[in-house]
């Protein structure tokens, strides 16, 4: 029988809420995802290796990804 694994990179949404956006200066929704890598088994992830890769902040009106410090500055 053959196991098919390796390590694969997988995203997961971890947060969300609303923020103004810096980019397109909008209120909008944002979704905060975290990158990790995880130990999977025939394409399923399994369990996380490493440690996590920095969250990125995604504004959910214009897609822009940047870093978590665009939400300490606003409310
Ligand atoms: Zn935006």
């Amino acid at each position: 029988m053959f196991f098919i694994f390796g390590i694969s990179p997988k995203t997961i949404n971890t947060q969300s809420g609303q923020f103004l956006c810096p980019v397109c200066k909008t209120r909008s929704a944002y979704e905060i995802k975290e990158q990790r890598s995880y130990f999977s088994l025939f394409f399923i992830p399994v369990f996380p290796v490493g440690k996590p890769k920095q969250s990125l902040v995604k504004c959910l009106h214009c897609g822009t990804e940047m870093p978590p410090m665009v939400l300490e500055h606003n409310t």
